[in-house]
């Protein structure tokens, strides 16, 4: 039978699965789908598939992709944006699905290196405080009865002292190997490679994807991809291919060494060991280099030169990292962000601060690598095989460095652009890739005969040439993609009702007067959607007064990280919630966590921001203009993704709110407005606004609280900055 009709079989009334399930429901949009998934696993190719909330995306890719993966030597790779969805496919959804259709397969969640506890850190890592003491000791409880060694599996008793230990006891993805590393066996991430090289299933996120392709071994062969989320794939490629060098990463490195002043002769010492390496290398291997050697003058000498290198490495940093600061205004929203494109206009003619930081690293590299070598050949046991490694580790970080900081300094890729920039974490350099779309074509896409990339947001109007054009695909390019949009399963017509609010003198005062008028009419919980954490702060200055009398003001960073402020959100009742970037997608608010959706700005990004220019500055060498091929269908992209936050349920209803006029002022409006189920009402009436939206929501009278009226702007404070946006 054809895994087409396989899967048409299994999906049908009265079917295996709904024999196995009692509430399973045939959902035609689910089927749809299901089908041509496997329909393109069959015969190969790329297809990207639009399916908006409520399809029930998973269980269509998953039973054609387990289907598949039973026969001969293949192998299926699927990748979630997270890893929470990553452990709800591998714990929940996979496991349902291979007993409902009586398969067993192996299959296997991988994740980044850094996610797995290291078990030579965890022998090496000493609590700071009775807090870290007692997690470490749960968690070597657990890591001695558990199979993976996953820390995000880790159930710490005190998660606060989890989250400070967590950097020190996960494996380090820069520079630890199989080869520096004596550990292999009890190693979970060497295991946990080792069970991805045999599963026939292998879930993974996209940031373990999108380095793969580069990382030999790290994912196995595979003939079938699945990416969830497609639409962030783009951008965590770009994550991964960066390079940044800051002060501070010089600084990480130069503390791992440490000063080489002895405290205490243990070649154990934790890693936070203030002494660091080099004085545990001279407390614990000297003696035995005198013992083997009859001398360790030579070694000595080195650790000497060494331990004086630390200091004159520090003032050449600082030397060099003041010489590169933006020298340009800082932005009050955007920072400093300078683009360069050599080395000549980021460091001017003197080499010399440059030259310096290089010729330590290599120095460094070199010499650790040499210590690593001695010491090994005095097979000396275990503690001084663990030393070897931690060398040979530190010198890779070296030379990771001195590599890194080279190319940024030289600036000479083609297909590169290069900024500096100077913000709360100093002066930093950064480099990436104009486009990801070759490495995402060649690396990660094309690998399998058959991806299947899908996700709510995949086109702009219906027209998915933007997206395939950021992740290298098209017949052009050797990689043509067929396209395929699913409809809703909810009566978003019904369920949404759409407002633009014209009113307010600036977004600050727009944005703080509706979201006050609506918590006074409704008492639902709000999210307000901002583009830049300076505007957050604008509005949430306003709202702290105004919003006193009603439910909590939650504001990102400000009042924790988004993952913490989400789960808040969703347990309360009248909530407003102030979030940027990572709360425009991805978190799911279903029923009554979240009610009304309010978008302060339209999502454009800024023009001179680096990357963005440089994107531009390709276009018009095409000959095509950067705001209506980039700017737009990228903005209506990330639009779209904030505005599907509100209805995640057939039964839900919302409300929208977008204090930006240019949704029906503009040129390019329609492109926004075909991404709404119903046209929005304009109004510059903020509280007859509330009222409709109290109407709309079925809101009783009389049921929400009192609030103060508005505070007004703090005296002095700047307008709204707008002197670098998009019309
Ligand atoms: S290879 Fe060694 S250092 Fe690296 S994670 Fe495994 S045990 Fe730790």
């Amino acid at each position: 039978m054809s895994l087409v009709r396989e899967v048409e079989t299994l999906l049908a009334p009265g079917g295996r699965l709904s024999q196995r399930w009692p509430r399973y429901e045939e959902r035609t949009v689910q089927r749809e789908l299901a089908l041509d998934i496997a329909r393109v696993v069959e015969q190969g190719g790329v297809l990207l598939a639009e399916a908006p909330t409520g399809v029930g995306k998973s269980l269509a890719y998953l039973l054609p992709a387990v289907l598949h993966a039973r026969g001969g030597e293949r192998r299926v790779v699927v990748a979630t944006c997270t890893r929470s969805l990553q452990d709800q496919l591998f714990e929940r959804d996979l496991p349902a699905l291979l007993e409902a259709v009586d398969l067993r397969l192996p299959c296997a969640r991988l994740k980044g290196k850094q996610n797995y506890l290291c078990p030579r850190a965890l022998q090496q890592t000493d609590g700071r405080g009775a807090e870290e003491d007692e997690t470490l000791d749960e968690l070597r409880r657990w890591a001695a009865a558990d199979e993976e060694g996953d820390l995000d599996r880790f159930p710490a008793s005190d998660p606060e002292a989890m989250r400070r230990l967590r950097g020190r006891l996960g494996a380090d993805p820069h520079a630890c190997t199989m080869l520096t590393c004596r550990k292999g066996r009890e190693c979970y991430w060497v295991r946990a490679r080792r069970a991805a090289a045999q599963a026939r299933v292998v879930i993974v996120n996209h940031a373990l994807l999108a380095i793969s392709g580069e990382v030999e071994g790290l994912l196995p062969d595979f003939d079938v991809l699945v990416v969830d989320e497609a639409h962030r794939l783009e951008g965590v490629l770009l994550g991964q291919l960066e390079v940044a060098v800051s002060r501070n990463r010089v600084e990480e490195v130069l503390r791992l060494v440490g000063t080489g002043r002895r405290r205490g002769n243990r070649a154990a010492a934790p890693r936070g060991n203030p002494a660091g390496l080099l004085a545990r290398v001279r407390g614990f291997a000297l003696p035995l280099f005198t013992a083997g050697k009859g001398s360790a003058s030579a070694e000595r000498e080195e650790l000497d030169a060494l331990a004086a290198r630390v200091a004159h490495a520090r003032g050449d940093a600082d030397r060099f990292f003041e010489a590169i600061e933006p020298r340009g205004e800082r932005h009050e929203v955007y920072g400093a962000r300078e683009r360069y494109r050599s080395a000549l206009e980021l460091i001017g003619r003197d080499l010399a601060p440059l030259e310096a930081i290089l010729s330590h690293c290599n120095r460094f590299a070199r010499s650790l690598h040499l210590l690593a070598e001695d010491l090994d050949s005095l097979r000396a046991g275990e503690t001084a095989d663990d030393l070897v490694g931690e060398l040979e580790q530190a010198g890779g970080r070296f030379a990771q460095l001195g590599a890194d900081l080279g190319h940024l300094a030289e600036a000479t890729h083609r297909d590169w652009v290069y900024w500096r920039s100077a913000g709360g974490r100093g002066v930093e350099l950064h480099g990436a890739p104009v486009s990801v779309g070759d490495h995402a074509r060649r690396l990660v896409i094309g690998r399998a005969r058959s991806a299947f990339l899908t996700s709510a947001t995949l086109s702009t109007g219906g027209d998915f040439g933007f997206l395939a054009e950021r992740l290298g695909l098209g017949e052009s390019r050797g990689l043509p993609y067929e396209t395929a949009s699913y409809p809703s399963p909810f009566p978003l017509a019904r369920q949404m009702k759409v407002f633009v609010y014209e009113g307010g003198g600036s977004e600050a005062e727009a944005v703080s007067e509706v979201v006050a008028a609506l918590a006074l009419a409704t008492g639902r919980n709000q999210l307000v959607l901002f583009t830049a954490h300076e505007r957050l702060r604008r509005v949430r200055e306003r709202l702290l007064s105004s919003l006193e009398a009603s439910g909590p003001l939650l504001a990102q960073e400000w009042d924790g990280p988004a993952s913490l402020l989400a789960e808040r959100f969703r347990l309360e009742r009248g909530a407003v919630l102030l979030g940027v970037q990572s709360l425009w997608e991805g978190v799911d608010f279903p029923g009554e966590a979240l009610e009304i959706l309010v978008v302060a700005k339209l999502p454009f990004s800024v023009p001179d921001e680096p990357l963005v220019e440089a994107r531009g500055d390709r276009l018009r060498e095409q000959g095509l203009d950067p705001f209506q091929h980039d700017a737009v269908p990228e903005a209506v992209l990330r639009f779209r993704q904030g505005v599907g936050r509100l209805i995640r349920r057939s039964d839900d209803r919302g409300v929208l709110v977008v204090c930006d006029p240019r949704l029906v002022t503009a040129s390019y409006r329609r492109a926004f407005l075909e991404s709404l189920p119903v046209a929005p009402e304009r109004t510059r009436d903020a509280r007859a606004l509330a009222a409709g939206a109290a109407r709309f929501l079925g809101v009783p009278a009389g049921a929400a609280e009192t609030v103060a009226p508005l505070s007004p702007p703090t005296p002095g404070a700047p307008a709204d900055p707008g002197s670098v946006e998009w019309p």
